[in-house]
């Protein structure tokens, strides 16, 4: 078959080449080239111990404080707190226990298998030296502290993720630079990292043209509907391609392309931001997770990254790089002698439903079209599991996870 593949980021990327292990016929569209939207800057954590969702029982209680500050780990810029206020009151409708509880199962099945995805593609490519399988540690100030954290870590573990308690004599050892920084942590030895997420989709996408897909740079304005088919898929350019299958996989950007295959899904930009520092002075082994500030430092290809924060300013505002440099100086704080030369910054928007979870699953109205989008925070750790499974429904065998949680019309019903 023919099948578009709309969005080359980590998703559109990973679900063309399972697809091309079935033999079908890959036509990439996108504008941009592989791996430079939202899966170029993140901070690379591969981890299937991340199933928890964003919101957890009791922080609607933190959002207030963290709301009046701008450096803050979630912030709604003013202009967008309006246009934004009914995704926030799903999203607190999904912090109830029973709720935590049914997402993090269901995410922990999409999340398991994250290196068993990867690595066929990757050793097809010849990206293996990409990722990097040791570990991650999630640091706290103390033990007391990490106790705030103890319902996430109890429910990780009820899940079957390995998660270990150490102290700090332990903690130096595995990273001598974060040495007197924290006083308690868990180790997480299946988890692991990329070294350059967008390298890690540039050559899955350079295997998938080697082996025969094509890369239209091109926007996707629109589906030619036939018989509850798409025939057609129409370009900005006024181009029409005619496919036998669509793959929707355009990340933040996608909620309109679904409302025309026939599913209004409640997709909003959670931005985040990093900064990647070339010449740090600090060594870490694995990526590091400073839970308090939520942090996420990956010692990375091109230096060292710190990245987070949670930014709600839709998917038009220029980037608020002030939100970078929070995230610089929080890096200090933890750092002391961190050299901040020449580093850079960046913005990304996360692609993100009220659920915390995927949307995953074939469109309302067209047999032939399948979704893979809304992978928030997650996307890198779930990005081939789901190209896996769209393989697997396009090519009507049963799934390897469970994908019912994923269905993309579970929004209609709320
Ligand atoms: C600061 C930050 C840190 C993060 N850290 C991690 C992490 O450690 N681990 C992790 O797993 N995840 C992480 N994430 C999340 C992860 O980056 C995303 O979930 C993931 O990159 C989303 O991939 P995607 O393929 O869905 O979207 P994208 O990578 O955004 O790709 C979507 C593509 O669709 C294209 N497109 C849009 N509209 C159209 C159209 N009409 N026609 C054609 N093409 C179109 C775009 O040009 C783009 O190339 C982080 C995100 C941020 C912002």
């Amino acid at each position: 078959m023919r099948v578009a593949v709309i969005g080359t980021g980590v998703v559109g990327t990973c679900s063309a080449a399972w697809l091309q292990r079935d033999g079908h016929e890959i036509v990439f569209i996108d504008p941009l080239e592989a791996g430079e939207a939202c899966s170029f800057g993140n901070a690379g954590s591969l981890s299937p111990s991340a199933c928890l969702p964003v919101g957890m029982p009791g922080m609607w209680k933190k959002v207030p404080r963290w709301l009046l500050d701008p450096d803050g780990p979630l912030v709604v810029r003013g202009h967008y707190l309006f246009q934004s206020l009914p995704w926030l009151l799903r999203f607190l409708r999904h912090m109830r226990r029973a709720e935590v509880e049914r997402i993090a199962a269901a995410m922990r099945g999409l999340l398991a298998p994250v290196f068993d995805c990867y690595e066929p593609l990757l050793q097809r490519s010849g990206g293996m030296g990409l990722i990097r399988r040791t570990g991650c540690l999630y640091v706290y100030s103390s033990r007391e502290a990490a106790s705030q954290w103890q319902y996430g870590t109890d429910l990780r573990r009820s899940l079957g993720v390995d998660m270990r308690d150490i102290g700090p004599d332990e903690l130096a050892e595995l990273e001598p630079d974060l040495k007197g920084q924290f006083r308690f942590g868990q180790f997480a030895p299946d988890n692991g990292s990329t070294l350059d997420p967008s390298a890690l989709v540039k050559s899955i996408h350079a295997q998938a043209l080697r082996d025969g897909a094509t890369h239209l740079q091109e926007k996707v304005v629109d589906f030619d509907l036939v018989d509850g088919a798409v025939r057609n898929v129409r370009l900005e350019n006024g181009e029409e391609i005619e496919v036998d299958a669509v793959i929707l996989a355009a990340g933040a950007w996608s909620a309109k392309l679904a409302r025309q295959l026939g599913n209004k899904v409640p997709l909003e930009s959670q931005r985040g931001y990093h900064v990647t520092l070339p010449t740090p002075g600090v060594q870490l082994s694995r990526t590091v997770m400073a839970v308090e500030t939520n942090i996420m430092i990956n010692p990375m290809a091109m230096g060292l990254r710190l990245a987070g924060t949670v930014e709600f300013a839709g998917l038009d505002a220029p980037p608020n790089y002030r939100r970078a440099d929070a995230l610089l100086s929080q890096g200090k704080r933890i750092f002391p002698g961190l050299d901040g030369r020449d580093h850079s910054h960046w913005m990304g928007h996360r692609p993100c439903l009220p659920d915390s979870m995927p949307v995953i699953g074939r469109a309302a109205k067209a047999d032939n079209a399948w979704m893979g989008f809304g992978h928030g925070h997650v996307g890198m750790c779930a990005g081939a599991a789901t190209g896996r499974e769209l393989a697997n429904l396009v090519a009507g065998r049963a799934t390897e996870v469970d994908l019912s949680p994923f269905r993309p019309d579970r929004f209609a019903t709320m």
